[in-house]
């Protein structure tokens, strides 16, 4: 938690530090309010002149409000701080089939959202994500709204300000930010889907921060996120993380990439309805929730394709495993309701890749109500100005 020298390089410059102890003192403002002063000097292990100094600067700038007075013994009177909730973001979420736009203050809490489908034609869908965020903005009363933050089911290239690669959603390499820009004057931030759950795990994980973590989402395709080092992992075009679509058989199905037998075409939940569709199970127009329902229901069939799915992810997860080392990886999608199904199927594959020193990550399953994304858009934007944050998590 102590942000001390050794934490940072040798030689890193004052402003560095000062931002760095911003943003735990922000965090901590964050997860622990109310909270005083002297308690944020005791729990961060700053100077109490320093909280002082970073505390007035957050106040100056909005971002931190004083008030109520607490009571303690002895007749002290500290001022608790807490988060202005007058400064707002909105959140994106964009999915192959429905969007969802969203309001939400700085603590991660959603003041409001609707939920529309997704136009095919990108034109269209930028034109109604436009009026969306206009309505948004009405709802918002007022308040302060620090930007858009808009998780994408693709690979956004941050350098060409471009959607690069989105087979499930079948756009063409576009810019949606500036038209959104030029129309709301709002500031916006585009990322991609598995990165905005990684940032959302970052800053909203009640546990302790990790600096090495995957996050695995699974659903019409699979995606990941990649957290190395405390940084989130963009690669050249904003690329990296496409284990998706790596073959695992290169004469396998095709795949929406082009290319045959990625890891998707095997893992995802389009896989398992394949699966059961082939094994004589009536798919038709089924989704895959329906397909949990009736394993649940005694369905072997449906039992058989999900276990088959469940071996093809912990395949996958080796790759992710063997290269990158992560402490964690945690996993997100509908699968994660029959995780009983899946956790020990895919922890047996990812044991059996545990190399001579190295050590098995922990899969854990995110039972998230699916606002991780929406969460991640909060974050993208509250990363602007206080950076990713892992070395202050907790
Ligand atoms: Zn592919």
């Amino acid at each position: 938690m102590l942000v001390t020298g050794k934490k940072t390089n040798q030689g890193a410059s004052s402003e560095v530090v000062r931002d760095i102890n911003r943003r735990l003192v922000l965090h901590l403002i964050r997860k622990r309010y109310p909270i005083s002063r002297a308690d944020l000097a005791r729990v961060s292990g700053l100077q109490r002149s320093t909280i002082s100094l970073i505390v007035e600067q957050l106040i100056a700038e909005r971002w931190v409000l004083e008030g109520p007075t607490g009571r303690l013994p002895r007749g002290r009177r500290p001022t608790f701080l807490r988060l202005d909730d007058e400064r707002v973001i909105i959140g994106v979420d964009v999915r192959p089939i429905h969007t969802t736009v969203a309001l939400a203050d700085a603590n991660g809490r959603f003041l409001s959202q609707e939920i529309m489908n997704t136009p095919r034609d990108p034109k269209a869908a930028i034109g109604a994500l436009i009026q969306s965020i206009q309505r948004m903005v009405i709802a918002s009363n007022g308040k302060t709204i620090e930007g858009v933050g808009i998780s994408l089911p693709g690979r956004f290239d941050h350098t060409q300000d471009r959607l690069v690669f989105a087979p499930n959603l079948d756009w063409p390499d576009l810019d949606i930010r500036n038209p959104i820009v030029k129309a709301t004057g709002l500031e916006v931030e585009l990322e991609n889907a598995a990165n905005a759950c990684v940032l959302a795990a970052v800053w909203f994980d009640p546990s302790p921060g990790v600096r090495n973590l995957v996050v695995v989402t699974v659903s019409e395709g699979i995606g990941t996120g990649l957290l190395a080092n405390g940084q989130l992992v963009r690669g050249l075009n904003g690329m990296a993380g496409e284990f998706g679509h790596v073959p695992l058989d290169p004469h396998g199905p095709l795949c929406s990439c082009g290319s045959r037998g990625c890891w998707e075409v095997f893992a995802s939940n389009r896989a398992a309805l394949r699966y059961y569709a082939a094994a004589g199970g009536s798919a038709g127009n089924m989704g895959f929730i329906d397909l949990l329902n009736r394993a649940d229901l005694g369905d072997e069939h449906a039992a058989e394709s999900l276990k088959t799915m469940a071996q093809y992810l912990g395949q996958g997860m080796r790759m992710i495993v063997a290269g990158l080392a992560p402490e964690r990886i945690m996993m997100i999608g509908d699968l994660t309701r029959s995780w009983h199904r899946f956790g020990p199927v895919i922890e047996a594959e990812v044991h059996a890749q545990a190399l001579p020193g190295g050590k098995p990550p922990a899969v854990i399953p995110v039972h998230e109500d699916g606002m991780a994304r929406l969460r991640g858009t909060v974050a993208l934007i509250l990363q602007k100005h206080f950076g990713i944050g892992v070395e202050v998590a907790g």
